[in-house]
Order: structure tokens, then C-alpha cells, then sequence
């Protein structure tokens, strides 16, 4: 599904990324860990292809295509999803519907027509009902007042139906309280289907005690230095990082 060779990236002229190579098929949960400014963040902003940050070198193939020239709205409708793609707050513009015009676009850019209403409502009754979310939140105004659980949920509920190939959830700082990481994992356990993949990208292994990941990457100064199941995560959550950072220079 994603296939990423020898991936350099820099921000603002300073290169963060150094050779980054990762392959991930369809049915599987990756997780990225890595003590903080390692580069996860920047990894999945290069993959999503946020402007600031510039490829400087290797490719990034989605589904057989190279998706590195294209803009992040069109790797958007390729079918790739990036948690807090879309953090603003529209006051006004109901989560619902806020839903449905990215639902019309994605269609758009994919040569369809809108979505019918009917066929609309049914999907995003079919989608809160199994992210158990209620009818309330969905009228809410997107991302106002918002806290972290409800971001999440909103989050996951994007994902829910957009039907991405390949989210990339980014699991940053403070918004993983106990109910943001249910709601995250139930979630992402939840849309898993042997047809798509997910990248969790976390430096708490907590998460991952809700989300089994099939392969756990360590990300170190711009490198993936380490990969193994999910054991490695354990080890992580009990001997921290600096292990893998006496490893890494023995072998250098
Ligand atoms: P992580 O997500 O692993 O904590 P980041 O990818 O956020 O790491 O950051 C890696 C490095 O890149 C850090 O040194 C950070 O300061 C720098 N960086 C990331 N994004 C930007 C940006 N938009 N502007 C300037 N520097 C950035
Ligand atoms: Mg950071
Ligand atoms: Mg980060």
C-alpha cells in the first residue's frame, strides 16, 4: 500500500529526515515511537505533504503511484488521512456537515457525483452508531470548544467516513487523557479492515496497549533504527530509549 525509499526531508533549510525507508501493506497497524524531536510529526506531515516541509530526497509510493509532487488535498483524495489535518475551528459549520462537503469533494476530485442525500444520512448514521457518538456532537460546531476527547472523536469520526486506505493518526503531546485514548483506539480497532492500514504515531506505548500494532518502528534523528512486533514497544515503555541509542552508535 505504502511504500517510502530512502526519504529525506528538511524544515526551514535544517534536514530532519535521513533516509527514511518504510513499507506497509494493506490489514496491517504500524506504530512509529521515538523519543521527542525525533521526526515523527515531520514523517507524517511529508508523507501527507504539508508545504513546510520539503522532500528533499526518495520517493513515497501510495498504492504503485508516486505521490511525492502531489499537493496534500490531491494525496487526500488518493485516500490517505492525517489525524488534525483539519484543526480548525469553523464556527457556524456543524461537524455534519462540515462532513458531508469533504465527503462531496473527495468524490468531486474522483470524477462522482455528490453523494445522495439519502445514501448521506444513512452513512453517517451507520458511522456514529458504530463509533458510538450521539446526535448532539454531531450538530456541534466543528473543533468550538472543543476539548481533547472530542477533538479525538471528531477525528475519528472523519476517518469513519472518509474510508481512508491509509490514516495516519499522530498521537501528540497532551490531548491523550483516558478518554481520548479509548476513543482513539476503540476507533481505530473499530475501521480496521483487512483492506486498509493505519499508522499510529506515539511516544506513549500506553496507547499501544489498546491498539495492537503488527510492527513497531523506533524513529531516532531522523532514522527508523529499530523495527520488531510489539514486544519492542514493551521494551520501550520499560527501558526507555537509550538502549537503542547505544545500539545505534556501537553499530556507527
Ligand atoms: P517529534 O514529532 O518526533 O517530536 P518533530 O517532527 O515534531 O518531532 O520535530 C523534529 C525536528 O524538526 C525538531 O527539531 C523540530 O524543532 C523540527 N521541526 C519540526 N517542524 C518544524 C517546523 N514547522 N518549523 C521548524 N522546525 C520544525
Ligand atoms: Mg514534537
Ligand atoms: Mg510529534
Amino acid at each position: 500500500m505504502l511504500k517510502i525509499k530512502n526519504l529525506h526531508a528538511s524544515v526551514e533549510g535544517k534536514e530532519i529526515l535521513k533516509g527514511i525507508n518504510l513499507e506497509i501493506n494493506a490489514g496491517e497497524v504500524h506504530a512509529i515511537m521515538g523519543p521527542n524531536g525525533s521526526g515523527k510529526s515531520t514523517l507524517a506531515s511529508v508523507i501527507a505533504g504539508k508545504e513546510e516541509y520539503e522532500q528533499t530526497e526518495g520517493e513515497i509510493i501510495l498504492e504503485n503511484e508516486e505521490i511525492s509532487e502531489l499537493e496534500a488535498d490531491e494525496r487526500a483524495h488518493k485516500g490517505l488521512f492525517l489525524s488534525f489535518q483539519y484543526p480548525v475551528e469553523i464556527p457556524g459549520v456543524s461537524v455534519t456537515n462540515f462532513m458531508k462537503t469533504a465527503i462531496n469533494e473527495t468524490r468531486k476530485a474522483q470524477g462522482l457525483e455528490d453523494m445522495p442525500a439519502k445514501d448521506m444520512l444513512k452513512k453517517i448514521r451507520e458511522k456514529s452508531e458504530l463509533l458510538e457518538i450521539d446526535r448532539k456532537f454531531l450538530s456541534r460546531s466543528l473543533n468550538e470548544g472543543f476539548s481533547g476527547g472530542e477533538k479525538k472523536r471528531n477525528e475519528i469520526f472523519q476517518m469513519a467516513m472518509l474510508e481512508p486506505k491509509l490514516s495516519i493518526l499522530d498521537e501528540t503531546d497532551s490531548g491523550l487523557d483516558i478518554d481520548a485514548l479509548r476513543i482513539v483506539s476503540n476507533g481505530v480497532n473499530k475501521l480496521k479492515t483487512k483492506d486498509n492500514a493505519v499508522i499510529v504515531i506515539t511516544h506513549y506505548q500506553r496507547l499501544l496497549d489498546y491498539i495492537i500494532p503488527d510492527y513497531v518502528h523506533v524513529l531516532l534523528n531522523g532514522k527508523i533504527v529499530k523495527s520488531g512486533g510489539k514486544e519492542l514497544a514493551h521494551k520501550l515503555e520499560e527501558h526507555g530509549y537509550d538502549w537503542i541509542k547505544e545500539e545505534v552508535k556501537v553499530e556507527s
